[in-house]
C-alpha cells in the first residue's frame, strides 16, 4: 500500500494536507517534497510506527512535523497530545523553529524545553496549555517529575536523532519516559545511522514498525564534495586553512570543525587576530545565550566563520553553508557524516574539506569504512610552506598511532616507545603539544 502511494505522489498537496500547512509549506519555499517526505508522510499519515534512518539535511524534520499537524490539527485542552524528544537544546530549538514555520497558520501551541535554563518560564507555557512539546530528555523527566507535566493525553512520540541520544546516554530517561506515556500511541524514531543500539531501542520503542531508509547507511548526502588534504601538523592546518579562505567569494559561509573546545576557541581567536572576517565560536563551555546568538548571526551571513565541536553543531540549521572544514578528524566516526551534512543542505551544494595528519589517516581509513567511499584526495597545493613538526606534536601523533594499532592488534609492543619520534629539530617544550602553536603566535602579537 505504501508503494503505490508513493508511485502517485510528488507534491505536497497529494498528501491531502489541510490548507493551512499548504500555505505554511508554500511560504517556507518548499517546492516539492523531497524523497523521505515523500516516503515517510503517507506511512506517518496513516499510523503506523515509523524508524527513519535519514541524515539532517534531508528533510526530515518536516517529515515527522507535517503529519503530527495533521493529526493535532488544532488547540485542545492543556495539556501535550505529541512529543518530539532530541538530544541537544540546538536540535530541539531548531524543531521548535521548524513548527513556527509549518504551523503559522494553525492554531497550535507549542514550545522547546531544554536544559542550560532556569524551568521557571518553560512551566509557565506549558501550564498555559500546550499542544506539542519539544524536549531534551532530561528536562522532559525533571518537569514530570516535579508534577508540571501530565503525559497521559501523549498520541504521539518522536525521538530525533536516536543514535545521538544513546550517545549521549539517555536510554535511562527515555525508558523512564516509556514507562509512563499511555500505551496506545504513534512512535517514530529517526537516526542517521543504524547502530546496533538504536536497533536495540527501536525494538523497544516501536511497534511493527515501517522502516524508511533514505540513503544507505551512514552514507553522506550526495550533493556533498568531500575533499582530503593530508596536513602534517598544526601549523600548516593553519596555513592551509588560510589559503583556502583567502578566496571571500567562494568560502563565504563556512563551519570549522575542531575536536576539542580548545581548538575551537583557539581556531576563532586566531581568525578573530588575523581579521579575516567575523568568527564566532560555538562549543560546551560557552553559555546558552551566547551560543543562541552565535548561531544567530551566523544565520544572519553577518558571522563568515563558525568554528565548532561536535556536539555543540548537533541541530545547525543554516542553508547555504558554502564549506565545512574539518581541521580536526573527528574520533566518532558517525560525527563525520553529521559534520559534512550542515553543508549541501537540502539539494544545495556544498563542499567539505579534510585536513588529516599521520595518525588521523587511520581514523580517516575507518571513516571511509562507515561511508562506504573513498574521500577523494588532492595533493597540498605548491605554495603552502610545509612547517616541520614540533618535537611534541610528533610525539602525541605517534602515540595516537599506537594507541590505534594497539587498539586493532593487542600483541603490537608499540613502536612509539622504541623509536621515541625522530624529530627534525628537538626543541623540547613543556607547553602542551596541541597549543604550543597557539601560545606562540599570541605572543608574537602582543
Ligand atoms: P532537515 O533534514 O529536517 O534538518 O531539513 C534540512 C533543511 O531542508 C531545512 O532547512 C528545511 O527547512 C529544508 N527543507 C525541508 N523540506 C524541504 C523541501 N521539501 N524543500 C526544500 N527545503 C526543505
Amino acid at each position: 500500500m505504501a508503494e503505490e502511494a508513493e508511485k502517485e505522489i510528488s507534491t505536497f498537496e497529494d498528501f491531502k494536507l489541510n490548507r493551512q500547512l499548504l500555505n505554511a509549506i508554500e511560504e517556507a519555499g518548499y517546492e516539492k517534497p523531497t524523497p523521505i517526505q515523500l516516503k515517510a508522510i503517507p506511512i506517518i499519515m496513516g499510523g503506523h510506527d515509523v524508524m527513519g534512518i535519514a541524515q539532517t539535511g534531508t528533510g526530515k524534520t518536516a517529515a515527522f512535523l507535517l503529519p503530527i499537524l495533521m493529526k493535532v490539527k488544532y488547540a485542545q485542552g492543556t495539556n501535550p497530545r505529541a512529543i518530539i524528544l532530541a538530544p541537544t537544546r540546538e536540535l530541539a530549538m531548531q524543531i521548535e523553529e521548524h513548527i513556527t514555520l509549518l504551523a503559522k497558520y494553525t492554531d497550535l501551541r507549542h514550545t522547546a524545553i531544554y536544559g542550560g535554563l532556569g524551568p521557571k518560564t518553560q512551566i509557565e507555557i506549558i501550564n498555559n496549555g500546550i499542544d506539542i512539546l519539544v524536549a531534551t530528555p532530561k528536562r522532559l523527566m525533571e518537569l514530570y517529575l516535579k508534577g508540571e507535566l501530565i503525559l497521559k493525553e501523549v498520541k504521539t512520540m518522536v525521538l530525533d536523532e536516536a543514535d545521538k541520544m544513546m550517545d549521549m546516554g539517555f536510554m535511562p530517561q527515555i525508558r523512564q519516559l516509556l514507562e509512563v506515556l499511555p500505551r496506545k500511541r504513534q512512535n517514530l524514531l529517526f537516526s542517521a545511522t543504524m547502530h546496533p543500539k538504536v536497533v536495540e531501542l527501536s525494538e523497544e520503542f516501536l511497534e511493527f514498525p515501517t522502516r524508511i531508509e533514505i540513503t544507505p547507511q551512514a552514507t553522506p548526502v550526495e550533493t556533498v564534495t568531500q575533499v582530503l588534504y593530508q596536513v602534517p601538523n598544526l601549523r600548516t592546518k593553519i596555513a592551509m586553512l588560510e589559503h583556502l579562505i583567502r578566496d571571500k567569494e567562494a568560502f563565504n559561509r563556512v563551519i570549522i570543525f575542531t575536536r576539542s573546545k580548545k581548538n575551537a576557541e583557539s581556531v576563532a581567536k586566531y581568525l578573530e587576530r588575523k581579521e579575516y572576517g567575523e568568527v564566532r565560536s560555538i562549543h560546551g563551555n560557552k553559555g546558552q545565550n551566547t551560543r543562541i546568538n552565535s548561531m544567530e548571526a551566523f544565520k544572519s551571513g553577518e558571522v563568515r566563520f563558525l568554528v565548532a565541536t561536535d556536539v555543540a553543531a548537533r541541530g545547525i540549521d543554516v542553508s547555504m553553508v558554502s564549506h565545512v572544514i574539518n581541521f580536526d578528524v573527528p574520533f566518532v566516526y558517525e560525527d563525520y557524516v553529521h559534520r559534512i551534512g550542515r553543508t549541501g543542505r537540502a539539494e544545495n551544494e556544498g563542499n567539505a574539506i579534510t585536513f588529516a595528519n599521520e595518525s588521523e589517516m587511520y581514523h580517516i581509513r575507518k571513516i571511509e569504512k562507515l561511508i562506504r567511499m573513498q574521500i577523494p584526495e588532492l595533493p597540498m597545493p605548491e605554495q603552502i610552506e610545509i612547517f616541520p613538526t614540533p618535537f611534541d606534536e610528533q610525539q602525541a601523533i605517534a602515540r595516537d598511532i599506537d594507541h590505534q594499532k594497539r587498539a586493532e592488534n593487542p600483541d603490537f609492543k608499540g613502536a612509539f616507545h622504541e623509536k621515541k619520534a625522530i624529530p627534525q629539530k628537538p626543541v623540547k617544550s613543556r607547553r602542551d603539544p596541541r597549543t604550543s602553536f597557539w601560545q606562540k603566535t599570541k605572543k608574537k602579537k602582543r
